[in-house]
Parts: structure tokens; sequence; C-alpha cells
């Protein structure tokens, strides 16, 4: 590379120049190539050189290598639909990751850009020619500058901070919060983890009969849980209590966190913070990213409900793992039948379907029932009017149950639920999942829970979920993941500046 580049910029051309190299060391064009590859890489970052290893041979760039390869995916893909190069940075800065794969220096950002297509990322339109960035989209940009930015601001000074001094966590002093207690954002969301997903073997001597490896995913396990940059975990202080939840998704009906269990789950967050940690101020962070869009899909809306009791549910897209849309065979999105999620009346769930030992057990109730349930006569009332009256609230099932709290705004529930118990919510701007943190909660234990031996067996699924959540985040790393919150500001840049501009007090 030295003798090309001198030879260029002595004046040859830069194929020449590299011709003239191989030819040189007695090779021909398959290494002038190379050469000019090389170069170009290195002229765009200087960290950037091919690396010598058993006298001579040319290893690749070390993104060819699986382990790191698939664990830069894994972060990658825990960070939500809108990664960047960056984000590759950032991950392989972190003091575990550096020390494993025994890197010394920051990587580039052409570097990571490269490796960003080393793990199959393409700068590319989504699918189907729509470029879905929600993140300019009017309603989402209102709500980050109307509500969500200002909220967070407003609680931020109150916030605990955390600096990595000499190696040391260190707490900050927060500003403007000597006299008032500290608040505490707490971030809530779900993750699933699969059977088969486990570290690859990365070679396989040809004499070595391969072993079977099981198809498909396997069984899942969902998990759910609230974590906080300062505490970790959701849990009572000798880490006996726990909010987490694990169930098996796509199992007969439980395959949706619908919303009246995130009700309940909050409910008992709310307990054990009552229990211990009531010193500080809470905050819940819920999610609202098109990956949750899928609750959305099944949450309660009299749409098209039959009036009487009968087998019933909602199309909905499937979803992988991923959050993506599955699309059949025919290119079109791939529906699926799902129950719609529960009612929430006079401050109790209600079920729609009846329950286990009920002779129509998993049926739709029906509107009908689901009215008189909840105290209305609707002996002489139609499933519903072809053109509702104007104004009329009463003239059909279907009315009434439309102006119904829990049909009107699924998520105030939610809220009045906490702040009636002091507990403020906030949810993240749609499209904005890579500002809840607890995916890099979530990215941590996945790949501890790669390196466990693979099995099929559902109780060795959840011990090894259960091991690997317990691995991970315990408080000097949450603190960790909050001076990686504030001190790199994951609000993205852009959200910033657009806060600088509004002026936001
Ligand atoms: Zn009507």
């Amino acid at each position: 590379m030295q003798y090309f580049l001198h030879a260029y910029v002595n004046g040859d051309t830069w194929t020449n120049a590299a011709l003239n190299t191989a030819k040189f060391i007695g090779h021909r064009k398959y290494l002038s190539r190379k050469v000019r590859g090389w170069s170009t890489a290195f002229i765009l970052d200087r960290e950037d050189l091919p690396v010598s290893k058993y006298g001579g041979a040319w290893t690749k760039s070390r993104i060819h290598d699986e382990d790191l390869k698939s664990e830069l995916l894994t972060h990658l893909q825990s960070l939500g639909k809108y990664v960047t190069a960056a984000a590759i940075i950032d991950y392989l800065g972190q003091p575990d990751v550096a020390k494993r794969y025994r890197l010394k220096k920051a990587i580039s950002l052409a570097t990571a850009e490269r490796w960003m297509s080393g793990c199959g990322f393409r700068w590319t339109m989504a699918h189907g020619g729509q470029y879905v960035d929600g993140h300019e989209r009017d309603d989402v940009v209102t709500y980050q500058q109307s509500i969500f930015l200002p909220a967070w601001y407003a609680l931020e000074p109150r916030m605990w901070r955390w600096s990595v001094i000499g190696g040391e966590l260190v707490e900050e002093q927060a500003q403007g919060a000597d006299s008032q207690s500290h608040i505490v954002t707490w971030f809530h969301d779900e993750s699933t983890f699969y059977a088969h997903d486990h570290r690859k073997k990365r070679w396989i001597h040809g004499s070595e009969t391969p072993t079977p490896q099981p198809k498909g995913e396997g069984s899942s396990l969902m998990a759910a849980d609230f974590v906080s940059a300062d505490y970790g975990w959701l849990r009572s202080p000798d880490r006996n209590e726990s909010v987490r939840v694990l169930f098996h998704a796509g199992k007969g009906r439980d395959g949706y966190f619908s919303n009246d269990e995130i009700i309940r789950h909050a409910e008992k967050a709310m307990a054990i913070l009552e229990r211990y940690y009531q010193h500080d101020d809470h905050v819940f962070i819920f999610d609202n990213a098109p990956t949750h869009v899928k609750r959305a899909d099944c949450s309660v809306s009299a749409r098209n409900m039959p009036k009487g009791c009968k087998e019933w549910g909602i199309d909905v897209p499937v979803w992988d793992a991923n959050g993506k849309i599955v699309l059949g065979p025919d290119g079109r999105t791939l529906m699926t039948k799902a129950c719609i999620s529960n009612g929430f009346f006079n401050g109790s769930p209600q079920e729609f379907y009846w329950p286990e030992g009920h002779k129509h057990a998993g049926k739709f109730k029906g509107m009908a029932q689901i009215l008189t349930e909840r105290g209305y006569d609707v002996t002489n009332l139609k499933a519903q009017c072809k053109q509702c009256a104007s104004g009329a609230t009463t003239c059909c099932c279907w009315r009434i149950l439309f102006n119904q709290p829990d049909f009107i705004n699924v998520e105030m529930i939610l809220e009045s639920t906490c702040s009636a118990r002091g507990f403020q919510v906030i949810y993240l701007p749609k499209f904005h999942c890579e500002l809840n943190f607890i995916e890099q909660c979530w990215g941590y234990a996945k790949r501890i829970y790669r390196c466990y031996p693979m099995s099929s067996k559902d109780a060795d699924l959840e011990a090894n979920v259960i091991k690997a959540l317990d691995s991970g985040l315990n408080g000097a790393q949450a603190a960790w993941a909050a001076k990686k919150y504030h001190g790199h500001r994951v609000l993205p840049s852009a959200i910033l500046e657009e806060l600088d501009n509004a002026k936001v007090n």
C-alpha cells in the first residue's frame, strides 16, 4: 500500500500505480484490485488497515468475525427501525464490548458505515416504494414539540445524573435538586426470546459431522418489565419482589400484551414503588412505536362488533420478531385473526371473551352482553344504526359502546390509573422506540442468552431467559446506561435542534 500510494502521489494513475505495485511484488491483477480497495478504505479511515496474520495471509475486516457480527446485529435490531452507524461506534465503545473483542480505539464513522452494510443494512427506501419514516410526520413532530420534550425537560433537573470518573460511577449533583426528591423514570416494554436463537458456530472442520440444527425459531417466551437507569430492573430492594412478567406468546390467546395487562403490570409496579421507594418520585415511560401497533390493532373498538355471542376477532397484520410486518406469498401483508383487547369499566378490567369453563369459552360475548354487564338495558336496541342521528348517544349498541371511556381513549385508562396514585405517565413519541433504553437492556440479556446451549424445551427456555435477564442489568450497568442516556444525549440531535428552535421553556 505504501509503495502504491507513493507511486500514485508521484504521478502514476490510480490503476497503473496499483498494477505496477502488484507486478513489483510478483502478483497480478487480483492483488492490484485488492491494493486499491485497501488504500481507499485507509484514506477514508486511517484506522482501517488490513491485518496480517500467520505471516502473510490477509485477514478480512473484523466484521467477518461471526460472533462480533451477530452481536452487532442483535444490538442494532434491538434499536428498532431507525439505526445509525453511530450506534455501532457507541456500542463498541462500551468497556465490556471493547474488552471482549480487544478493540483498542473507537472505530471511525466510515468503518461503522461499512460494518452496517456488513450487517446487512442498506440505505434504501422501505419496500413498496413508500418511505415510512414517521419521524417527520406532522402529528409526531407536534407531539414531540408540545408534549414529550417539554415533559421530559421539566423532569430532567430532578433526575439523577451519573458520570464515569476513573472507571468509577459517580453521582453528579443534579441542578436545582437540593431540597426536592429525585425523579426516577421507569421505562416499560416487552421483548421476545426464541428457543433456537443462539450463537452460531464459526468453523466446522470438514471431518466433523454437522449437528442437525432445528428449523425455525422454535417456541418463544415474551418478557415484559420496567427498568430505570438508577435502580435497574424494578425490584424490591432485596430483589425478591419483581414485576417481571413472562408469558408464552403465540400460544392460544395470550399472544398480545394487551392494554389491561399493561394496566395490571403498572399496578404491580406501583405497589412495589409505594412500598419501598417512597423517597423518590416516579414517572412511567411507555412506548408508542410502530412495533407496538399490534396493541392498537387489537385495542377496543366498537366497529363491526357482533351484538350476540359468537366466534369473533379482528384482522391484524402478522409481525415478525423485529417488528416488521410479514408479507404473504402474494406480496401482501399477511393477516391473522386476533381477539380484541378486553375493556375497562368502573376501575376494573372487563373480559370481552367468555372464560374457561363457560359453555361458550373463548367466544366473544357480544355487544349486548358487554353493555348489560355495564348496567345498560339493551332489550330493544339495534346493533348499529344505518346512520346514527347526530348527537345521539344511546340510539344503538354501537353508539353506546363508542362513547364508553375505554373505547374513546385506551391510553387514558393507563394514565388515569397511574395518576390516581401519584405516578406520571409519559408516552414516547411514535416511531421513536430508540428512545426507550430498555431496548439496550434486552439486547444485553439476549447476548448472554445466545451463549447458553440451545434447547427446545419450554422449561429450559424459561430458565435461560431468567438467567440471562438476571445476569444483565445491575445497578452499575443501569447507571452506565443512564450516563449514556444523558451524557450522549440519546435524544436525536435533530429533535434537540428542533427543541432549541422552538425555545421550549
Ligand atoms: Zn345509532
